[in-house]
């Protein structure tokens, strides 16, 4: 085998490690992501509860409780929508995608984040809005 070969071999095999890499990181992305839906979802729970005891009960809630109350909503109003992705733009010159959270992707060889498994943003976790990718 001559040098460029093995080189080009070599290469190859980083390549290869770089994108286990990668896909772990995205699986962990996902994890936390579900996670973090859960834990929403048993918060709003919660809050929901508390709110009709607190009209049931002639005592008012403390004020600690009803701050915590408002923490609690206001950290869920900015907790992202389910729904909410991460543009994606392809730079029609470079094929590279710029992410609507600042980050430039390139993907190697080429194609729609989709083709390679990609449906959420390895940068901020949310799901992947590759605009002009044509979908169905
Ligand atoms: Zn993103």
């Amino acid at each position: 085998m001559n040098e460029t070969l093995k080189a080009a071999g070599h290469i190859g095999a980083e390549l290869a490690a770089a994108k286990a890499d990668l896909q772990r990181e995205m699986e962990r992305h996902r994890k936390t992501w579900r996670q973090l839906e859960q834990v929403t979802g048993l918060l709003r729970e919660a809050c929901e509860l508390i709110q009709e005891q607190d009209a049931r009960i002639e005592v008012d809630m403390l004020p600690a409780g009803r701050v915590l109350m408002s923490r609690i909503r206001a950290a869920l109003s900015q907790q992202a929508e389910p729904q909410s992705s991460c543009k994606w733009t392809r730079d029609e010159d470079t094929g590279a995608y710029g992410t609507a959270c600042g980050a430039t992707w390139h993907l190697i060889d080429g194609g729609e984040p989709e083709e390679h498994g990609q449906y959420y943003c390895h940068h901020c976790g949310k799901q992947i809005d590759d605009e002009g990718a044509d979908h169905e």
